[in-house]
């Protein structure tokens, strides 16, 4: 630098002007720049023309009349839609992350979701840490955000025994969930549905979640019931709202939804309950996958849970005593009942090539049995998990408006949710059906589940923030599994960049694994402990 040069920077860092990123400027070379593309920035705002680049893995964004800076690779996109890359925050995607085969997790980057969270439903490991090891070892495709699991939290202590836990044990539990948070965890994960987070009272739930309201971490939640079974949906979200209240911590709904003609036109209801808790101040927020079908396993979709405590050999004992099969086969009938009956129950994930795909009733037909008779033959054998056909497009459509709600896949095998969530919103509710616009299903795909996942500087297309991109075809994107094919990979994401490293290149991946793990910064005070 001369000496003018010198004099104008001390000038200028006198006048308060930030000297320095103009001169940075004035050399940078960009390793990549998107030009003539359908900018939708995840701000919610319209799209815009506007050049976006990449250096170091960070963003850099040109209005179109500006001189745009040299670049090692200039890629025209024109009619491209340019997005940030989507977050997906609810996924099952654990074991294919650690897998040999399916780490780069193909599925999503296809969909162009560049993060996922894993953990959720209660399940998440209490060793953060250790996890993010084994991910970095293993290499991912995308960036991967950790829950610490309420369920793993009490199996460690308590195992699955059907009670509260005492004050030693939580004392444990909130150590170990301190340590978790120390460790980068993004939140704790609730399955309050599930064994063995359905026998913790709600008071035990608020102590945790006060830990988390202390470290600004969210608590999701799969909530203790979606249809009319147990408390009924309308109960558990109050129940959400109350442990919102109580723990002061911010509150996610995983997979939002009513399920069960019982409760069907229940979103308005729903909706109220949570946009008034908000009113009041809580920190309130939910997610959604697109399809009128969510999928669990069969025992779990049908059976009551006081029947499921225990291993799967004690429940199993208890199903079949004698003594039981009355009360069992009731309770079964009334669960199928409440999803609408056989024909709405698809039978996945079966070790029997003759049964899979086919609706619980044309199982029952061929075995000459009743539904409840041929649903207890099935869970003593390997158990399967169902496809549900239990919601109504009305109800889904109404919680998709909600600016509150985040798009997620939920993704598990024989559902189509795996491959498709994303594509299917766009090309369902956005383009044919106009339910959301695009700048909305970018930004509830993208800016919102970063704001929910505590993620600072990526979900939105801003300079400085870190350079996860996708590119697709506004024409070709769209969702081709379906639940006859569910693991049909989607078309249509031309270009998708992590952290500024190409991932996928003119619609083609080449096997890069750029995934990173987002442990979340110890932030340990922000938030008053209550
Ligand atoms: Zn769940």
């Amino acid at each position: 630098m001369n000496k003018r040069a010198w004099q104008n920077l001390l000038i200028a860092l006198l006048l308060g002007i930030n000297a320095w990123p103009s001169i940075a400027a004035s050399r940078e070379t960009l390793d990549w720049l998107l030009v003539n593309g359908r900018v939708v920035d995840g701000s919610g705002g319209p799209e815009q023309s506007r050049a976006v680049g990449s250096v170091n893995g960070h963003l850099r964004l040109f209005a179109n009349d500006q001189t745009l800076p040299d670049a090692q690779r200039v890629i025209d996109v024109s009619g491209l839609i340019v997005a940030p890359g989507f977050i997906d925050p609810h996924t099952h995607a654990r074991g294919d992350l650690l897998s040999k085969d399916n780490n780069h997790v193909l599925n999503y980057l296809t969909q162009g979701v560049t993060t996922l969270a894993i953990g959720n439903d209660g399940d998440g490991t209490i060793n953060i840490a250790e996890r993010f090891e084994q991910l970095s070892i293993n290499g991912t495709g995308t960036n991967v955000v950790q829950f610490v699991g309420h369920g793993a939290l009490r199996r460690a202590i308590m195992g699955n025994e059907n009670r509260a836990a005492t004050e030693s044990e939580l004392q444990v539990m909130e150590a170990q969930l301190v340590a978790a948070f120390e460790q980068g965890a993004a939140g704790l994960s609730l399955g309050l549905f599930y064994t063995p987070g359905n026998y913790a009272p709600t008071s035990e739930v608020v102590r945790l979640c006060r830990i988390a309201a202390a470290w600004d971490r969210i608590c999701e939640a799969h909530i203790r019931s979606e249809s009319s079974r147990g408390l009924g949906v309308f109960a558990a979200i109050e129940e959400m709202i109350e442990i919102g209240r109580q723990s002061g911590a911010a509150i996610h709904i995983a997979h939002i939804k009513v399920l069960g003609r019982d409760v069907w036109g229940g979103s308005t209801r729903a909706i109220e309950l949570i946009e008034r808790a908000q009113k009041e101040g809580i920190n309130i927020s939910a997610d959604q996958y697109p399809w009128v079908a969510s999928s669990t396993q069969l025992k779990n979709a049908i059976l009551s849970a006081e029947w499921l405590s225990g291993s799967r050999s004690q429940w199993l004992t208890r199903l079949l005593d004698a003594e039981n099969k009355g009360a069992v086969l009731a309770d079964l009938e009334q669960g199928i009942a409440r999803r609408g009956g056989g024909q709405m129950l698809m039978l996945v994930g079966t070790d029997d090539p003759v049964i899979e795909g086919l609706r619980l009733s044309e199982v029952a037909q061929k075995w000459d049995m009743t539904e409840a008779q041929a649903a207890l033959k099935l869970l003593q054998e390997a158990p399967p998990r169902v496809v549900s056909f239990n919601m109504s497009e009305k109800d889904v459509a109404h919680f998709m408006r909600r600016p509150w709600v985040a798009t997620s896949s939920d993704g598990t095998d024989g559902h189509p949710r795996k491959y498709a969530s994303f594509p299917r919103k766009y090309n369902q509710y956005v383009r044919e059906q106009g339910t959301l616009s695009l700048a909305e299903f970018v930004q509830r795909s993208s800016a919102l589940s970063a704001q929910i996942l505590g993620l600072k500087d990526r979900g939105v297309l801003k300079e400085g923030f870190v350079s996860d991109v996708v590119v697709f075809d506004p024409e070709l994107y769209r969702d081709v599994a379906t639940f006859q094919d569910w693991d049909q990979i989607t078309q249509g994401v031309r270009w998708l960049f992590l952290a500024g490293e190409t991932v996928i290149e003119r619609g083609q991946y080449h096997g890069a694994l750029h995934g990173q793990n987002l442990a979340l910064p110890k932030v340990s005070g922000r938030v008053e402990k209550k």
